[in-house]
């Protein structure tokens, strides 16, 4: 096994199974996306490790765990249709696409949104289509979807994306301060929307219409 390997299967075991991600599809998908080719090169040798990385306009590679928690958290099966907020690199993307059926992103910076498409295209990824735009709206020519997850927090949830859950529908969204928020997981269920708590989170702020209005 190359070094890559290595540290890819130890980091699903010290930092996923044993923080309980039970899901065998998402650990068995953990163990296959190749993270080094979502990080930039300066921090290459840290492509395994237990935080977030910078990537770039001041955004963050999301922390290997918190990525597997919110995949885990949306309970998804191959034939759902998903919504992500926040591209970035990519790597929560990949993941997505080799849970569901098609997953459709959106992110503001056009310069990330370029390189994840590449290192998407290099992994032979055909599932995934990104848009440069505010997600905080959603994407509601392509709605309703099965599952949306937001990379990025926000005040409070925003309302657009209530609305374009499918029945049975699940979203996960940081909400709370710019920094400090709780994970929260929304389902919707006959017209009702039930709410529950993950965990406290960091995230970087949703900048959009039903988001924060800047970065600070
Ligand atoms: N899961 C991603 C997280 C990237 S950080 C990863 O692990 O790489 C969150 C991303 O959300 C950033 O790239 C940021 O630019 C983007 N973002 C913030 N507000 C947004 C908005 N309103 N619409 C689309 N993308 C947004």
């Amino acid at each position: 096994m190359n070094n890559f390997n290595v540290l890819r299967t130890k980091m699903v075991e010290q930092q996923l199974i044993s923080r309980g991600i039970r899901d065998k599809r998402t650990l068995d998908i953990f163990r296959k996306v190749p993270r080094e080719l979502f990080v930039d090169d300066k921090y290459l040798d840290n492509s395994y490790e237990d935080h977030p990385l910078p990537i770039g306009n001041g955004q963050t590679i999301s922390q290997p765990y918190i990525v597997a928690l919110m995949t885990e958290s949306l309970l998804l099966s191959p034939a759902d249709k998903v919504l992500e907020i926040g591209t970035g690199s990519g790597y929560q993307t990949a993941i997505l696409a080799m849970m569901c059926r098609e997953v459709y992103s959106i992110e503001r910076f056009p310069e990330l949104a370029k390189k994840a498409q590449k290192v998407l295209g290099d992994l032979e990824i055909k599932n995934v289509t990104v848009k440069i735009a505010d997600g905080s709206i959603g994407w509601e020519e392509q709605a309703p979807f099965d599952a949306i997850l937001a990379g990025a927090s926000a005040p409070k949830v925003p309302e657009p994306l209530l609305e374009q859950l499918n029945e049975n529908g699940r979203l996960v969204i940081p909400v709370g301060s710019m920094y400090s928020q709780t994970l929260l997981k929304l389902v919707k269920k006959g017209g009702v929307v039930e709410r529950k708590e993950i965990c406290g989170c960091v995230f970087v702020p949703m900048v959009g219409e039903y988001g924060w209005t800047n970065e600070r």
